[in-house]
């Protein structure tokens, strides 16, 4: 127990901008409003990420733009302590809605992340794109 610890700044890193496509391209649009939009197919039902034209369940294309709170939970994370602009972390949340989506985590220290972890979206600018979509402890 001789170990110091020090506690962990809040993470924050810049993004890159977006690659945005003609099939993206109402996403980047709803995320400079601020609003987080997800897939669903009209077909069997069940919402998706990230958004694609064809429904990667059935094939469909019948598939419609869904605005989302962007609620969910953490499913796994990991931690980058050793990165030149200080630590960050990676990870999957579980949409409440279904759809797993691989994210960056900000507003909190590494430690204060934990699986289950209730989280909402936030966007955060990019190197001179569209704000991209990150997550935060809710
Ligand atoms: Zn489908």
């Amino acid at each position: 127990m001789s170990e110091t610890e020090t506690q962990s700044p809040v993470m924050s890193r810049a993004i890159p901008a977006p690659a945005v496509s003609v099939e993206t391209k109402p996403f980047w649009d709803a995320a400079a409003e601020g609003r987080f939009l997800i897939k669903r197919c009209e077909a069997c039902g069940k919402a998706h990420w990230y958004p694609r034209t064809y429904c990667p369940f059935c094939d469909s294309g019948e598939t419609v733009w869904e605005e989302s709170p962007g609620e969910g939970v953490i499913y796994t994370y990991s931690v980058m302590r050793r990165a030149p602009t200080g630590p960050y972390a990676i990870g999957y949340v579980t949409l409440d809605e279904g759809p797993a989506v691989l994210t960056n985590f900000v507003g909190v220290a590494p430690d204060g992340l934990a699986i289950g972890m209730r989280v909402k979206v936030r966007f955060q600018p990019t190197e001179g794109g569209p704000p991209a979509p990150v997550f935060a402890p809710l």
